[in-house]
């Protein structure tokens, strides 16, 4: 083993400081450079890199002029070195050749040179080359230390290289977390977030920037849980073995509730402390939705069946009593009965018949030029008859132009929506119905002044089966097929259906229909700013 005198030690240190301190390779490699000139004595000195294609590149350089550059071009084409068993060699004789050949292009009067191969075991890296002024030679032992500098050189590239990998890895892995779908937090064993993706920012509210260093049960907090919160075990000094699952509701004012699967995944390092946990969130809304959906339909429906067939059966029975001498007027109240349960089953069943129809995607309709206001006034009509706590008052221009569609359907959408009115405003009071033209549709309104609906269950209305949970709702019948079956209509029809509304002020729906063509009116949106809305 060379040992060094102490300069050269001390260079070397520098050098190894250099190597662990930064990870810019031109910065460390230029140190390299400079620190063997030095010690080398030497006034120029140059290192030069492969390139993918093979080419050697200067990626450092000393004592000269950068303009000087392209004239050291002798010495980086076609270099021919050798490989013996110590490694790389080059030809003294060819880099002395070429030498001359520099010196004269760059005069710079280099007289000597020494030239060492940079090899990462068995891949030839570069060169660096140390040149004098002097004609005093460089010693073998200058060529040794030289390879000493060499040898830090390509530590150095295969530092940053491993780097470079590395920082491509973890930025693949950073763009797959944060592109996922899922959301993904990373969070350290006291549970303290350390990453959070976009999804389940989105999900919790939380920025990540505001996140980052919070507890993970901070974020992302879960209502009706179906199992205990791991981070607060850990907290409690429990470990954590092996995954965890909970499902539970994230609940935050003004949105609608998200119900998510949360998977613990612990990450434990070769002595087996636990590292950081990886928590997965899934959201399971639709599909809890789904199996909610299943249960109301059964009950909501079994409900609404079984109500009318039970007055039936009753009144059929009573009707046939063969003991008993009914009166006229009895009967025809039993009958009529009858008749209005079973209208209203019969009403059920076409609903339920049409939802299974717009789900397979077989709702055909015949569209015509249809006359609202005509159509208006006699829904409205035989609404009028069916109660008398309700005013309702019609608002429709005369000039109103027709629009395209289905009559009957038309006609079901209104009435859905004017059964709502009257079902949902106990108390009475006004009804307006009323239409404008824009543009090309025609806005439809129904305004009641009832009980109205919150703003967080507004957007879940339209929703199959989905009924507001009050007081209110449970003494109504309904099964929570109108709004979603005025919504296919419209939908069917290329119009749009929406609410406004406030708990407690009554609601209004909305819904536009296509202008007969040929008929439409020169008004631009905007002209009436829901207008309906005030009704
Ligand atoms: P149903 O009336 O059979 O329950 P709908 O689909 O027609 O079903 O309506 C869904 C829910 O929307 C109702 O249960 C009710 O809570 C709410 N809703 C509909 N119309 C109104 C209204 N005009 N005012 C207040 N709430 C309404």
């Amino acid at each position: 083993m060379l040992s060094y005198p102490l300069p050269q030690y001390h260079y070397l240190l520098e050098v190894t400081r250099t190597l662990a301190s930064s990870l810019d390779l031109h910065e460390v490699l230029q140190r390299i450079l400079e620190s063997a000139a030095h010690i080398l004595q030497g006034q120029v000195g140059l290192l030069a890199l492969r390139n993918r294609q093979g080419q050697l590149q200067v990626v450092a350089a000393y004592g000269f002029p950068r303009t000087l550059l392209p004239r050291f071009r002798p010495l980086l084409e076609d270099i021919p070195y050798s490989r013996t068993d110590m490694g790389f060699r080059l030809s003294r004789q060819d880099v002395l050749a070429r030498l001359r050949l520099v010196s004269e292009a760059t005069q710079l009067n280099l007289r000597q040179v020494v030239a060492i191969p940079l090899a990462l075991e068995d891949e030839f890296l570069g060169i660096i080359y140390i040149f004098r002024t002097s004609d005093e030679p460089f010693t073998l032992e200058e060529e040794y230390l030289l390879r000493a500098f060499a040898d830090h050189a390509a530590i150095a590239v295969r530092n940053a290289r491993l780097y470079t990998e590395l920082q491509l890895e973890r930025n693949r892995l950073r763009t797959i977390i944060e592109n996922s779908a899922d959301g993904i937090m990373i969070v350290d064993a006291r549970c303290r977030i350390e990453v959070i993706n976009r999804a389940l920012s989105r999900m919790t509210g939380w920025p990540p920037e505001r996140a980052r260093g919070k507890t993970a049960g901070t974020v992302l907090h879960l209502e009706n849980a179906t199992a205990p919160d791991p981070c607060e075990g850990l907290k409690r000094g429990e470990t954590l073995k092996e995954q965890v699952y909970r499902e539970g509701d994230i609940i935050r004012p003004g949105h609608p509730r998200i119900t998510v699967g949360v998977t613990y995944t612990p990450v434990f390092d070769e002595e087996g402390n636990l590292q950081y946990i990886i928590i997965n969130v899934n959201d399971i809304t639709r599909f809890r939705e789904a199996e909610e959906m299943k249960s109301t339909f059964i009950s909501v429906i079994s409900h609404e069946l079984k109500t009318p067939v039970a007055l039936i059966k009753g009144y059929a029975a009573t009707l046939r009593r063969e003991d008993v001498q009914w009166d006229e007027e009895t009967i025809r109240e039993g009958l009529a009965i009858i008749e209005e349960e079973a209208d209203r089953l019969n009403q059920l069943i076409d609903n339920l018949l049409d939802a299974s129809r717009i789900q397979a995607g077989g709702l055909k309709l015949e569209k015509e030029e249809v006359d609202l206001r005509d159509l208006i006034q006699k829904v409205v009509k035989g609404f009028r008859v069916q109660t008398a706590a309700h005013k309702i008052v019609i608002d429709v221009p005369e000039d109103l132009p027709p629009v395209w569609g289905d009559r009957e359907r038309i006609r079901q959408i209104l009435s859905n929506l004017l059964s709502n009115a009257v079902k949902y405003s106990p108390k009475g009071g006004v009804i307006r119905v009323g239409a404008w033209a824009e543009g090309d549709y025609v806005t439809v309104y129904v305004a009641d002044q009832g009980i109205g609906i919150p703003e967080e269950e507004q957007a879940r209305l339209f929703d199959k089966f989905y009924r507001v949970d009050s007081s209110l709702r449970r003494h109504t019948k309904g099964a929570g097929l109108g709004l979603y079956l005025a919504k296919a209509l419209v939908e069917a029809h290329g119009g749009r259906i929406w609410v406004h509304s406030r708990p407690g002020e009554g609601a209004t729906f909305f819904f536009t229909l296509p202008i007969a063509k040929g008929t439409s009116t020169g008004r631009e949106e905007g002209d009436y700013n829901d207008k309906g809305a005030e009704g």
